[in-house]
């Protein structure tokens, strides 16, 4: 932590104009930002499996490194060390219970059934705790200005992970793990959760749900899995439940009449980005009708209030997405998009 903060001290980052109370806010700082999109992936997030039948498999990660190196993307890229997770960047965010439950549970061979459609397998810690690693690795590298944004295609996914509850192939929240690492140890005191999964965040909702220094902007189809967000339990939480079959046009004028007003009131030091691609018209768990195109587009809005309000950061982290193809292709153009190519 120590040379985190003497690190960031030297680029004048917000950890230092934290601890000054006359100094600039983050979001004046740009005499070093650097230019590269960086990419943060690990095996051990494709050693997690829960069943040959189960559609948040391996394979997601296989999918996108192919579509990312046919594309020419990999290349543009900068390709990052992935450590795991430590668990005290976990413990800002569940208790030390959760994490005790998730290795206690941990097979030592076969699978361990959390519920009817998460479950662990013996590799499973391994990729938790490296996708979490992950989100926090990439949250660091931005803040200090290593990268200008960030990719993390990782799994397992991490937004519906409540604080005390594994479920819906998600352990530990990873993206609630990065905001908090930005705030906490970085000192931001202002970020932005945007959550394009076609599935309500009910986890991240749940841990950030009155975390004053966060807004949350969401859309989800509704009702749906996991039939939640339509409730607003906080100021800090605008979560947009959609019908089903909502295509891309109808998303876009939603995110310019709902989403960018309030981005902007807000003035985010950062924004991170739970990614998920499952609302592809071409996806099966669920039923709505984006295409490449419109994630180009909300990436574009994202990065558009980024570069007004906080010096271009983003991290995007991978959440669902389980048509392959369209999953590959999505997740190229979002990372195209945010690379600037
Ligand atoms: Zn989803």
């Amino acid at each position: 932590m120590e040379d985190v903060v003497d690190a960031t001290q030297d680029k004048g980052s917000p950890a230092a104009s934290a601890a000054s109370t006359t100094s600039a806010t983050p979001t004046m700082r740009s005499s070093r930002r650097a230019t590269t999109t960086a990419w943060y992936s690990h095996a051990d997030c494709a050693g997690h499996e829960m069943g040959t039948w189960h559609p948040e498999s391996p394979a997601r990660l296989g999918a996108i490194d192919d579509r990312m190196i046919a594309s020419g993307l990999a290349e543009v890229v900068s390709h990052e060390e992935v450590p795991p997770a430590d668990d005290a960047d976990l413990l800002r965010v569940h208790p030390q219970a959760h994490l005790d439950r998730l290795r206690a549970i941990a097979p030592q061979a076969g699978y361990a059934a959390i519920d009817a459609d998460t479950m662990m397998c013996p590799a499973t810690v391994a990729a938790v705790w490296r996708a979490a690693g992950a989100a926090v690795a990439a949250t660091d590298a931005v803040i200090e200005g290593r990268a200008r944004n960030a990719f993390c295609s990782i799994r397992p996914p991490g937004h519906h992970a409540t604080r005390d509850q594994p479920m819906g192939f998600c352990f530990v929240n990873n993206i609630a793990v990065a905001v908090r690492r930005a705030l906490e140890v970085h000192g931001l005191e202002r970020v932005a959760v945007v959550d394009f999964d076609v599935h309500h965040g009910n986890g991240t909702e749940d841990i950030l749900a009155g975390d004053e220094r966060v807004l949350m902007v969401g859309l989800f189809q509704h009702p749906f899995y996991p039939y939640s967000g339509v409730d607003r339990p906080a100021a800090n939480m605008l979560n947009v439940p959609l019908p089903a079959y909502t295509d891309g046009a109808a998303v876009r004028a939603m995110v310019e009449a709902r989403w960018l007003p309030a981005l902007e009131a807000f003035a985010p030091q950062m924004i991170f980005v739970s990614a998920g691609f499952d609302a592809h018209r071409e996806d099966d768990l669920g039923q709505m009708r984006l295409v490449e195109a419109d994630y180009v587009w909300m990436t574009q809005r994202i990065m558009a209030v980024a570069e007004r309000h906080a010096d271009g950061r983003i991290v995007s982290c991978l959440e669902g997405g389980y048509n392959l193809s369209a999953l590959g292709r999505s997740v190229a153009a979002h990372v195209k998009t945010l690379s600037g190519d």
